[in-house]
């Protein structure tokens, strides 16, 4: 029987952008989905720039592009007065990552484009329409029973599973991972329409609606699209609250049926919960099998992939034999902190908008209002331990991405391995040990003569910068010797093959 380097279970967005980024390191995979087409009902509207240079180190970022359009004012919070109380901030120009900060887009359009990707990759084998039923670990590989919707059921064998296979994970419950509550789970009902004519009161930024009748989120999604995201109040009957009258009751204030079709209505219950146990031997969870968030921040699907991408270079480092096991249970310790600081922000700001209290919304009108709309960015939080050494940011932090003198964004400069920056002499004075690890790794040593890279160390009061695969910061240097200490947490070639 063929044994594949991995099987990933789901293509959601979690799955697909892994299956991707492991295609792209030539490794076998094959990706079991049990739904026959891309689920038809989107869910995340919005990802960050981070995403879009995950996209774009999978080679798709002209293609996403493509069926995404920027934000670019942000996301305002208003009171039930319309006064604007907090802004997450939106920017015209180009953020860190070298692209927009932030994106909006039809989430089957999306995974449409990412399934697509798959076909560039003779080493990626993907069903739609098969359930994995069964999970069992062995020592050498993991057995998988799957049952196709049409024909016989059937066994598959993989070194490694990943479980991104959503909130309801299998994988997550062979493994025996609990979930950790954060302490925020309510209804809401999730409304998209698609404009028949103009409406030009309609604004073209997120808003949240903090009014205490009735929280609302109201988003332009992309092209014609609209969403309302409605929360369900004490006493709310779900069935009553899907019907086309009460939906366009709803949302009477800005559109009418003679304006806009219904494309569909469905009740979510947002979810603040992470999962204690990200890996148990061959097995391991992504996306929202290991985490999710209320959606205040559209950070789950982003939160999935950082996963993917954290993941894609440990496993293929640990396949190929260039590192032991161990590195793999880096990837919860570092994703585990970083995806918990997002949650817990978006559960601070469900806070806000889901007080349906007049008087507590009256209180926190007053704390707002007081000195005009506070603005805030998404937070950059820091990986928790793993591969990385250093005190402070900006190291275990995302580097930036400049646009090189030549024009080329500095991702497509580097390649996709591990990279040094740095002043010419700091990289010339490593040891000869750094020097043959660098080689065996085939790590990319680029000398910093760009005045923007230059700008940049000097503002971190460093000389050489050492980078990931996924582009987190694995230490500052300021001289060579620093450069051989971070060496040492390079994956070793010597390492014994799993
Ligand atoms: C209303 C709402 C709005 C949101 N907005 C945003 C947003 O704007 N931005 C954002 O980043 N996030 C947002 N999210 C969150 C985002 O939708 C999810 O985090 C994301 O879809 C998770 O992706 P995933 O691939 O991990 O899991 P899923 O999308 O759930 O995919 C899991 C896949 O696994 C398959 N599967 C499951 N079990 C098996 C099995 N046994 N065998 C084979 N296949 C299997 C399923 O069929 C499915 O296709 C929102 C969520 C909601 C509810």
């Amino acid at each position: 029987m063929t044994v594949f380097d991995v099987a990933v279970i789901g293509c959601g967005p979690t799955g697909v952008t892994l299956a991707n980024l492991l295609g792209q390191y030539g490794l076998t995979v094959l990706v079991l989905e049990r739904e026959p087409e891309i689920y038809g009902l989107p869910r995340a509207i919005h990802f960050d720039g981070e995403v879009m240079r995950v996209f774009e180190t999978a080679g798709l970022r002209s293609q996403v592009e493509a069926i995404s359009r920027p934000g670019i004012k942000g996301m305002h919070f208003n009171n039930a007065d319309g006064q604007t109380l907090l802004i997450r901030a939106g920017s015209a120009s180009i953020g860190p990552h070298g692209c927009a900060n932030n994106h909006y887009f039809h989430q089957p359009d999306l995974e449409g484009v990412l399934r697509q990707g798959l076909q560039r990759h003779r080493s990626v084998q993907w069903h739609t329409g098969h359930e994995v039923r069964s999970i069992e670990q062995g020592c050498d590989a993991v057995t998988l029973e799957v049952q196709p919707h049409s024909g016989q059921a059937y066994s598959v064998q993989a070194r490694y599973v990943v479980g991104c296979d959503g909130a309801r994970s299998l994988v997550r419950k062979v493994m025996g991972s609990l979930m950790l509550d954060l302490g925020l789970h309510q209804p809401w009902l999730v409304f998209d329409v698609r404009l028949k004519t103009e409406v030009p009161d309609l604004p073209d930024h997120t808003v949240q609606h903090c009014d205490p009748q009735r929280p609302m989120t109201y988003c332009n999604v992309t092209g014609k699209r609209r969403r309302w995201e409605i929360m369900l109040m004490p006493g709310d009957d779900p069935e009553h609250m899907v019907q086309p009258q009460t939906l366009w009751s709803l949302v009477s204030r800005w559109v009418t049926p003679a304006q806009a079709d219904i494309e569909r209505a469905a009740i979510y219950t947002f979810h603040s919960v992470i999962a204690q146990g990200w890996r148990r031997d061959r097995l391991m969870l992504a996306g929202d099998s290991a985490h999710q968030t209320p959606p205040f921040l559209g950070q789950g699907m982003c939160a999935g992939i950082r996963d993917a991408a954290n993941l894609a270079w440990k496993l293929q480092a640990v396949i190929r034999g260039h590192a032991g096991e161990g590195l793999l249970d880096t990837y919860e310790s570092e994703r585990s902190p970083h995806v918990r600081a997002f949650i817990d922000l978006a559960v601070r700001l469900g806070d806000i908008i889901q007080t349906t209290d007049p008087q507590a919304a009256r209180q926190r009108d007053e704390k707002f209002k007081s000195g005009g709309p506070e603005i805030f960015h998404l937070p950059a939080p820091r990986l928790g331990p793993g591969v990385w050494l250093g005190d402070c940011a900006p190291v275990a932090q995302v580097f930036p991405q400049p646009v090189l003198a030549d024009g080329r964004l500095l991702d497509a400069a580097l390649g996709p391995g591990f990279a040094v920056i740095g002043e010419p002499a700091v990289l010339a004075g490593v040891s000869q040990q750094t020097r043959e690890r660098w080689q065996a790794l085939q790590l990319l040593t680029w000398p910093a003569t760009e005045p923007v890279l230059l700008a940049w160390l000097q503002q971190h009061g460093s000389r050489a910068v050492m980078l990931r695969p996924d582009r987190y910061i694995m230490g500052l240097a300021q001289a060579s010797g620093d450069l051989d200490r971070l060496s040492n947490l390079l994956p070793q070639r010597s390492a014994q093959t799993v």
